[in-house]
């Protein structure tokens, strides 16, 4: 078991009592190397919760930080925090690791000692009418070689937020982002579906962007119901003709999308299939 005196939740926030809160001097606070990921609880359900352990897990190490909680010890974590809220709240669960001290004469974070916290927070499941207006930004994903794209850092986000916000002073609510080549790689939050023709597409996992959790669980819910899910090159002009579009990502798990700059999209069949087959299966999961 995890549980000892110093190592407990204060205030939604979990923390290894022997890093308690990040310091202005950590290698995260000074250099950005932080990692996190996000998974919902919402009616009693923790969608694919190993998942998101796992791959935070994987985040720490693309950054070159060590990994001091195994999958099965932070889903016992998350859990036991969970017991505070109750079965009806919705809950946003954020694991993290950053790099402590390190050395502040040179640049890599400290290999033995990583910070690790679970926050949790009440954040409530958008309502099933939501749906998202993109337009398409400026803004590219990087390629590994600019950036750890293989990774959930925090360090990309800013490149993602400024594509959120330039979004919204046109108007829309969410951005279409182009990988490195030019391409379609997926929203400035979210990942991006689209059907035309009754055959369903999504970008193909070229490394540039995150090839998310929840876009793997619809493929597999799409895939068993008949529906394949083709990944492949997309490009902005393939949105102008498609006859349905879907985000999806942890916070919401499936957000249809009505408009690309001006191409509107029906709420269509497969949108509402996926969603669902996503709430059928989250909760079939249920304890
Ligand atoms: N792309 C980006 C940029 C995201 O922030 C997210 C949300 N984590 C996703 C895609 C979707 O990933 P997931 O389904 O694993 O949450």
């Amino acid at each position: 078991a995890i549980s000892s005196t110093i190592r407990t939740y204060a205030e939604g926030v979990w923390h290894d009592g022997d890093v308690p809160v990040m310091r202005a001097a950590d290698h995260g606070a000074w250099l950005g190397s932080t990692v996190f990921d996000g998974a919902r609880f919402f009616d009693g359900v923790c969608p694919d919760l190993v998942a998101h352990c796992e791959r935070v897990n994987r985040s720490a190490e693309a950054l070159m930080l060590t990994p001091t909680v195994s999958t099965a010890d932070m889903v016992e974590i998350v859990r036991e925090g969970l017991a505070s809220f109750g079965p009806g709240s919705a809950v946003y669960i954020r694991p993290m690791y950053w790099g402590i001290d390190g050395d502040p004469t040179a640049i890599v974070p400290s290999a033995e000692a990583t910070g690790f916290a679970v926050c949790l927070e009440e954040v409530g499941m958008a309502p099933p009418e939501k749906s998202a207006r993109l337009t398409r930004t400026r803004f590219r994903r990087p390629v590994l070689e600019d950036a750890v794209v293989n990774a959930k850092a925090g360090c990309l986000y800013p490149n993602n937020a400024r594509m959120l916000v330039e979004a919204r002073q046109r108007g829309f609510d969410n951005a279409l982002v182009a990988d490195a080549m030019g391409n379609v790689a997926e929203t400035a939050t979210a990942n991006i579906f689209m059907v035309r023709d009754g055959e369903i597409f999504t970008p193909i996992a070229n490394g540039t962007f995150l090839a998310g959790i929840t876009r793997a669980r619809h493929m597999v819910n799409l895939a068993g119901d008949g529906s394949p899910v083709r990944e492949t090159v997309l490009s902005f002009a393939d949105f102008e003709s498609a006859d349905e579009v879907f985000m999806t990502g942890n916070m919401s798990k499936i957000t249809p999308v009505t408009e690309f700059d001006g191409t509107h999209y029906q709420i269509g069949p497969v949108t509402r299939r996926a969603r669902e087959m996503y709430w059928d299966w989250a909760l079939s999961e249920r304890d």
